[in-house]
């Protein structure tokens, strides 16, 4: 509905330069089910929102709101967390490489829960924050996962001793162990098997003289699976980890990646019927692509699946070949009462001038879509907008119309 209101406001033929940018539709509604979805499902994990995955001041201002906390990658994610009013405590600096400065500026702030996984870091907490709680994190067999992370950060078994013995030595606070499955990951038992390492850490960490006190199971969680994960995942923790000890979660995806829908504006079209074939297709040109909110196909490995949202030229299928042609192409199976029609064929693709700037490199739509036409695209809520960027000068800061399916929602944000 908000969608369509917006674009008919748009005069595509007379509006100003930028009117007809790309826009996202967010759902808070949806971010509000997900949390009582994970209540429901794991309600002994508490829920450190991965700010990375769509840093949204609306959906930091619900989490807050909702009295989650706030996983934060560097400096700026820290000052978004923060500005939302929570109590430092509620944010985990959850990069195990952190850059000095930035360290030291967690420390001004009283952000004190961060994690690590080599010995030179901790000499740089020892230097900048010696009173940080620490949290080590440990290595994942990560391999089913969308986006793997344990090629870059984690502590293999063999190396978390000698990390506490490190730690313990220059005096530094331990206080738990995370872990990350990766994001998008495919396979539960992977949780398992990070919860039975995680155990064996707590257990050396007692050893060294620690008693840890929190275990952090990082993010990972995908919408379609979460049910089955949350189940393995609760009782691992259930079997292994005694009630004192306190459990949070680094979730990202989960939250934000159905709340939002994109629309962008068909800005070219190209008929790339082939006389020899009889065949054809059209590509057609959005005013977004992967160098914009659609990075998600590069760096997050998605296929955002297009829906048309207008299309001047109704939805009934013609034949594609019309313009280059200048007649219908015949099509030998029109007769056939039991054909469904099929629609026509397009290939996607950004603005910019790379050929890497594809959408889509087919895909069929019910209609003829044209120049001005608008097309959307959901599940569009993690690792889009954030990872997106001016490439050819289009713009990386597209609006956000604010709906709630939920008064619940509605009701914390007060709108
Ligand atoms: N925590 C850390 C340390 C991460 O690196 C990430 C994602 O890369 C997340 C949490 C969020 O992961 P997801 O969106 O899969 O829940």
């Amino acid at each position: 509905g908000e969608l369509k209101k917006r674009v008919d406001r748009i005069d595509i033929a007379g509006c100003e330069p930028g009117e007809e940018d790309a826009f996202y539709v967010a759902d808070m509604g949806e971010v509000y089910r997900q949390h009582m979805r994970w209540k429901m499902n794991l309600g002994r994990v508490k829920p450190f929102y991965a700010v990375k995955c769509n840093p949204d001041p609306e959906v930091l201002r619900l989490m807050a709101k909702l009295g989650n906390g706030f996983d934060c990658a560097s400096k700026t994610e820290i000052d978004l967390a923060l500005k939302t009013g929570i109590d430092p405590s509620r944010i985990i600096y959850a990069q195990p490489c952190k850059t000095r400065s930035y360290l030291r500026y967690a420390r001004q702030k009283g952000v004190k829960q961060m994690t690590f996984d080599n010995a030179d870091e901790l000499y740089k907490i020892k230097n900048d924050f010696p009173d940080a709680e620490l949290y080590l994190r440990i290595l994942t067999d990560d391999s089913t996962s969308l986006c793997r992370l344990s090629m870059k950060f984690g502590a293999s078994l063999d190396t978390a001793r000698a990390l506490l013995d490190l730690a313990k030595k220059l005096e530094l606070n331990v206080v738990g162990v995370s872990f990350h499955v990766g994001s998008g990951a495919e396979d539960p038992g992977a949780f398992l098997k990070a919860a039975q390492d995680a155990r064996w850490v707590f257990d050396q960490a007692a050893e060294v003289g620690y008693e840890l006190h929190t275990l952090d199971v990082g993010g990972g969680f995908c919408d379609d699976t979460f049910e089955q994960f949350a189940a393995i995942l609760s009782k691992a923790v259930d079997d292994l980890f005694p009630a004192h000890i306190r459990i949070i979660a680094e979730p990202g995806r989960y939250y934000v990646a159905a709340a939002f829908t994109l629309a962008a504006n068909v800005i070219a079209r190209r008929d790339v019927f082939d006389p020899q074939t009889s065949s054809g297709s059209y590509m057609i040109y959005l005013n977004d692509g992967v160098y914009g909110n659609f990075s998600n196909i590069i760096f997050d490995h998605q296929h955002p699946i297009a829906q048309i949202l207008t299309c001047a030229n109704g939805s009934v299928p013609p034949t594609p070949g019309l313009t280059a042609s200048g007649s219908s192409t015949p099509d030998p199976s029109a007769d056939d009462p039991l054909r469904v029609p099929a629609g026509v064929e397009y290939s996607i693709w950004g603005p910019t001038c790379d050929g890497i700037d594809v959408i889509s490199s087919q895909i069929v739509l019910p209609g003829l879509v044209d120049v001005g036409d608008w097309l959307y695209f959901e599940d569009m809520g993690a690792y889009t907008r954030c990872s997106a960027t001016r490439f050819n000068g289009f713009p990386d800061n597209h609006d956000v119309i604010y709906v709630s399916s939920e008064s619940g929602a509605s009701a914390l944000l007060e709108y």
